[in-house]
């Protein structure tokens, strides 16, 4: 059982980290040696060769930018050929690797190169140093939260972060679950919530339903590449367009222009805010054809931000009613609207909810704090008489992949977990092969290609008939397993660190079944064959 004098609640976050202890029932987020609340999630090697985490990692981000890791937790847990990670490696600046072992991205710093548990694992032991110097004593124990979309693979990775600072990890939450708890723990409510959480980079839309300390989750959703980060750079199209309008310089040719007009884009961004109109200001920026420095200063209001990213923000309804809809569940039924990460702060955002919703959204809740606070106070809960019951969903499908290219699915979106799924072993894909090999995946697409592998499951071909459990605990984490006549077996997903050698064996199938199609020139190709043959390719392509 958890000590709870000793354990405390981590929101580890895409832009920053808070950690959150309770005392007297009340939790409190604990400051950082800076005397902020927030910790910047920036892991940086300093020109001396230092290792910085935070403020102090942040503050070195345009002067030595290879050497400064941002927004890793989007990278965390994911296959280095996985459409997230080709996207964003246009988008970082320090350099994304495959690491050897297990095909998972990895970054480099330095000139080593380091898994992104690690990463997490620098900026989770700075968390630790703070809360024990701040709480007075050893602290190992810790609920760390991750967002609801994120896969095993990701929860999986974010455990061993956890593990390398030193926690014991006592439980993964989920981001709006720890939000709703931080909003409705202890207040005796029979409500329906919605909870809006529009991040720097992601956009996650949860519906729970709260009966007294029982959370329920009723559905998940969002877009992972819809963030604050957008809206960004809708103000930064906009400069660069008014420059070129005033000057005929293009400034994106410019690597530390372009480092600078992100930088005062997101500042004026916020600064629009609190007041209505902004000047951006960046003396210096570029030479004309004598050179002669020029001054950017360009105005931006307030409308002109709303007009730029009107079309961002209704996307995020679209997505809350789309989750709604799945679950039969009307806008006039949400008695309150809780929002969480800091773009939902903009009053663009807050104007559409209470458009959209005919009410405000509620008051009272940080949008920054809350999910730290929730984690806090699920982790002093543990193990306690009256603890939260905690009904989470699955984000995400589960499923294998299919030889057409499909996957068949194992676990339902919005399943209550935790859960067990159990089913016969089909025989082996082959005939004759000694092994049932099934590639398992998670993702919202019917197709292979679109979802995030997580790994192949290889049992020896007897096994064929045998029943097999696929198991999602509280945090939702995956375990399988197969009946032997000695009992339940635990089966690892073997091929978790080679991706490789699925890719070549899928390719391999494909081409196969291409060449068998164009033999059989009598009767023509069928569908599903040239689907699968171009669905392969698009791996490819994409790593
Ligand atoms: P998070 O990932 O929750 O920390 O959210 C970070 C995002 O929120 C960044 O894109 C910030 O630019 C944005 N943000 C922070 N504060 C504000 C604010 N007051 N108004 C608008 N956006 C903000």
């Amino acid at each position: 059982m958890a000590d709870r004098a000793r354990i405390i609640g981590i929101d580890l976050g895409t832009t920053n980290t808070l950690v959150a202890s309770v005392k007297n029932r009340i939790p409190k987020i604990v400051p950082t040696d800076r005397g902020n609340l927030i910790l910047p999630s920036v892991v940086a090697l300093s020109a001396k060769g230092d290792l910085l985490v935070g403020g102090v990692a942040k503050d070195q981000m345009i002067t030595n930018p290879h050497n400064t890791l941002y927004g890793t937790k989007r990278l965390i847990g994911r296959k280095y050929e996985s459409r997230t990670v080709e996207e964003l490696k246009s988008y970082f600046k320090y350099e994304i690797v495959e690491h050897p072992n297990s095909g998972d991205a990895a970054v480099m710093l330095g000139g080593r190169m380091f898994t992104l548990s690690e990463v997490s694992s620098f900026i989770l032991k700075q968390i630790k140093t703070m809360a024990e110097q701040f709480l007075g004593g050893p602290i190992e124990d810790a609920v760390i939260s991750v967002p609801a979309y994120y896969t095993d693979s990701q929860r999986q990775a974010v455990k061993e972060a956890g593990r390398m600072a030193g926690f014991n990890v006592q439980r993964i939450v989920n981001e709006p679950t720890a939000a709703a708890l931080a909003y409705g723990f202890n207040r005796g409510l029979d409500q329906k919530i919605l909870v809006y959480d529009l991040g720097g980079g992601t956009f996650d839309v949860s519906v729970l339903h709260l009966t007294g300390n029982v959370f329920e989750v009723l559905a998940t959703g969002g877009d992972t590449f819809l963030g604050g980060v957008d809206f960004d750079n809708r103000v930064m199209d906009y400069v660069l367009d008014k420059f070129w309008e005033e000057t005929r310089v293009d400034l994106s040719q410019s690597p530390i222009a372009m480092q600078r007009i992100k930088n005062a884009a997101e500042a004026a961004k916020i600064d629009l805010t609190l007041i209505p109109n902004v000047v951006i200001d960046l003396p210096f920026i570029a030479q004309d054809r004598r050179d002669r420095p020029l001054d950017l200063r360009i105005p931006l209001t307030r409308e002109n931000l709303n007009a730029l990213t009107m079309d961002l923000v209704d996307r995020t309804f679209e997505i809350c009613d789309r989750v709604l809809e799945e679950k039969g569940i009307s806008r006039s039924e949400i008695d309150e609207i809780i929002l969480v990460g800091g773009q939902s702060r903009m009053p663009l955002v807050q104007q559409r909810i209470q458009e959209h919703f005919g009410k405000p959204p509620r008051k009272g809740v940080h949008p920054d704090e809350c999910v730290a606070l929730g984690a806090a106070l699920l982790a002093d809960s543990l193990g306690t008489i009256d603890a939260v019951t905690l009904l989470d969903a699955v984000s995400m499908p589960i499923g294998y992949a299919l030889p057409n290219g499909r996957v068949r699915r194992i676990i339902e979106k919005n399943s209550i977990i935790p859960l067990v799924k159990s089913f016969r072993l089909p025989p082996p894909r082959e005939p004759g092969s000694p092994f049932i090999e099934m590639d398992i995946f998670q993702g919202d697409s019917d197709l292979m290609v679109d979802n995030e592998y997580l790994g192949t499951l290889r049992v020896p071909a007897e096994a064929a008939g045998r029943k097999i459990d696929f198991r999602l605990n509280e945090e939702c984490l995956l375990q399988v397993s197969v009946e032997e006549p000695t009992g339940p077996r635990r089966v690892e997903l073997a091929t978790r660190d080679t991706p490789e050698a699925l890719k070549r064996e899928l390719l391999r199938m494909a081409e196969e079944r291409a060449q068998k199609a164009e033999q059989a020139a009598s009767a023509p190709s069928s569908q599903q064959d040239s689907g699968l043959f171009s669905s392969i390719k698009s791996i490819f392509r994409r790593g």
